[in-house]
């Protein structure tokens, strides 16, 4: 497949949305006064991948290791800047107010930061005109071209790597300890702004290491909940923490 594109300026893409942040972009956003969420899923992980499964080694590079009861699973934790219409930064003319600061996502967009997820310009913001042929070329044959676009998504793949480790230790200290089961959903923490900008801080200044901390899943689903036990995993009844507060954000409708 090719896709032509070029970007037409009309901030769509900037309206309602969870931003993925890197550690240091979460901190730039919450430094603006902004509010920043943490999602949280988490997939059982009984044994380690082949190397020909780049999906799994993919999933395994963004996740950090725990356990849930008896059964390991791999956590992954999203930073997200989060708002309902527009983007605090989205200025009246449609412009960036961050324009040269703004989250590696946003320079991406179109553009999937997933490289399993194909590219499908009818699920984009994007009106028609700024995919019309003969624009500079984003996709040739199914793969994205472009020096740049190329550099940016090497960028976020290392930067996700770099900020594991910071990751959980923020959830250990804001007692984060409750995923969805990927795929089915997330567990969205809203942690106060500035309880949220001292943990980072101290998250990033911490040099311990941190041993397999304990999970739980939720479900809004029963099957899935009957599951989880049935091989040995916690699954929570509510807030495992009082510094905690969560919404599970489901993919599926709820079952009893
Ligand atoms: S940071 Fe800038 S580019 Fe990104 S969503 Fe906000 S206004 Fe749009
Ligand atoms: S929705 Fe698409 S065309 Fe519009 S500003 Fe965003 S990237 Fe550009």
């Amino acid at each position: 497949m090719n896709v032509d594109f070029e970007c037409t300026k009309c901030g769509k893409c900037c309206h309602d949305l969870r931003v993925p942040l890197t550690v240091a972009e979460a901190l730039a956003w919450l430094a603006r006064g902004d509010e920043v969420q943490v999602l949280c899923d988490a997939l059982p992980w009984l044994e380690e991948p082949p190397q020909h499964n780049l999906q799994a080694l993919q999933r395994r590079r963004r996740s950090f290791a725990a356990m849930s009861g008896s059964l390991p699973v791999m956590v992954m934790v999203i930073l997200a800047g989060a708002y309902e219409g527009p983007c605090p930064n989205l200025l009246p003319d449609m412009r960036c107010g961050i324009y040269e600061q703004r989250p590696l996502v946003c320079r991406i967009y179109p553009a999937e930061t997933n490289p399993f997820i194909e590219l499908n310009p009818s699920q984009k913001a994007c009106p028609p005109n700024a995919w019309a042929p003969g624009l500079p070329g984003l996709l040739r044959s199914g793969k994205l071209v472009g020096a740049e676009i190329l550099s940016l998504l090497q960028q976020k793949h290392d930067i996700d790597v770099c900020d594991l480790l910071v990751k959980q230790k923020l959830c250990r200290l804001l007692g984060i300890d409750c995923a969805a089961v990927w795929n089915e959903g997330f567990v969205v923490y809203s942690p106060d702004r500035v309880d949220l900008l001292e943990a980072l801080r101290q998250a990033i200044g911490q040099s311990s290491t941190l041993g397999i901390p304990t999970w739980y899943f939720a479900s809004n689903r029963r099957t899935t909940r009957e599951a989880l036990l049935t091989v040995g995993a916690l699954c929570s009844q509510g807030l495992t923490s009082s510094t905690a507060r969560y919404e599970y954000l489901g993919f599926f409708a709820a079952t009893d």
